[in-house]
């Protein structure tokens, strides 16, 4: 048994120190940023902001509309390869090169893949996902789909530890690296497993890592406001990947709870959930979306529903909840706007005039209370 007494750091454990200087205009202050790959020697530009691959946000309607802002979509391993084909077919769909084709590392999920790319001429983002990157086979697995996929970007994950970071960017020949054990809004992993890493520190110890290889590094959960992602970027993240912030807007999908009414003025919430459908054939005039089932993709309800329940072997390691309905997320003052004006803010108060400048703009102050929350936070 080892202890480490290094002082490890959240980001609720530190805020951002603003800085003397000749404050860009906000106006003026670029989000986007232009990465070359290391091993599919690819470019992308883009907004790094990134749909989480849940079922509940990693959707195509998630895909479609946050391509709009040039932000990007991890679609969840779970639609059909027919539907994934329909979408991925360039002429159908312009967002492709902003969506990621997520997996995992069964042989059955490497098959999809295949059908799929084999349909479409080319996957141009391809996303290996697992809850615990570890393993020799996950090394391996990545590697063999960087040998039948030499051109696309391939983000892998979910590891917090450089040693780690090194081993998939050379070895397995990914392009970015997926951060992040336990740190997610419906995640379990700390109380089950007693594991994961502090999130603030995992990023800027990855990002050092990474960068020292010309690698990339994704950012991912635990992010609750605008402010942790500009501590995420300020960190060294080159990507951020959001859940939580992304769940509850009309663009996901799953299981919504309504709200109806029969004077468009006395609303009930009904306490089951039921589709719009079968409230319009129950007559209701008015019918309102009011919240969404949100859970962990390793939690009980995602287990029954995509691996045919627990075992005995087998706990699940998140969350069931319910996030309210918040609209689309290209509303006026909708997530996409706090987003990219908390980032500008940022930037502005640090004297960066672009996303890349941020993290050589960046000094983290240690705190035990970063904001006032007496009217909630
Ligand atoms: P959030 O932005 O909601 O804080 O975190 C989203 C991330 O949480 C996802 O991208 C994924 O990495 C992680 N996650 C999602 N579901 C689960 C789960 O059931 N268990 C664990 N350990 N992590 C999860």
């Amino acid at each position: 048994m080892r202890i480490e007494n290094d002082i490890k750091l959240d980001y609720k454990d530190v805020i951002i120190k603003p800085k003397r200087s000749e404050a860009p205009s906000r106006k003026k202050i670029t989000l986007e940023r232009t990465y070359r790959f290391l091993n599919s020697k690819t470019s992308w530009t883009g907004v790094p902001i990134i749909a989480a691959n849940m079922d509940t946000t990693g959707t195509m309607k998630m895909g479609t509309e946050l391509a709009k802002h040039r932000m990007m979509t991890c679609l969840h391993k779970h639609y059909p390869a027919d539907k994934l084909i329909n979408y991925f077919d360039k002429n159908q769909n312009a967002s492709c090169d902003n969506v990621f084709f997520t997996l995992g590392i069964k042989d059955i999920d490497f098959e999809k893949l295949i059908q799929v790319a084999h349909s479409v001429d080319e996957i141009r983002n391809i996303c290996v996902d697992v809850a615990n990157g570890y393993t020799e086979f996950f090394v391996d697995r990545v590697k063999r789909i960087r040998e039948k996929f030499k051109d696309s970007v391939i983000m892998a994950g979910n590891i917090c530890t450089p040693e780690m970071v090194s081993e998939l960017l050379l070895s397995g020949a990914a392009d970015i690296i997926k951060i992040g054990i336990g740190p997610g809004s419906v995640c379990t992993t700390r109380i089950i497993a007693g594991v994961g890493y502090p999130q603030l520190s995992a990023i800027i110890e990855c990002a050092d890592a990474a960068h020292g290889l010309k690698g990339h590094v994704c950012a991912d959960g635990g992010c609750t406001q605008p402010g942790d992602i500009a501590k995420a970027f300020g960190a060294g993240a080159d990507f951020v990947m959001l859940g939580n912030m992304f769940a509850g807007h009309e663009e996901c999908e799953g299981e919504w709870q309504y709200m109806v009414s029969k004077n468009d003025l006395d609303w009930t919430v009904l306490d089951k959930t039921c589709t719009r459908e079968e409230l319009t054939n129950q007559g209701w005039p008015h019918i309102k979306k009011h919240s969404l089932v949100f859970y962990g993709m390793s939690s009980k309800k995602a287990i029954d529903k995509y691996s045919g329940g627990l075992n005995c072997y087998r706990a699940a390691e998140g969350k069931i909840t319910k996030v309210p309905y918040k609209g689309g997320v290209s509303d006026e003052e909708g997530v996409v706007q706090k987003i990219t004006g908390g980032l500008k803010s940022t930037c502005a108060y640090v004297g960066a005039s672009s996303l890349k400048d941020l993290p050589k703009c960046t000094t983290f102050v240690r705190c035990y209370r970063t904001h006032n929350d007496i009217f909630g936070s």
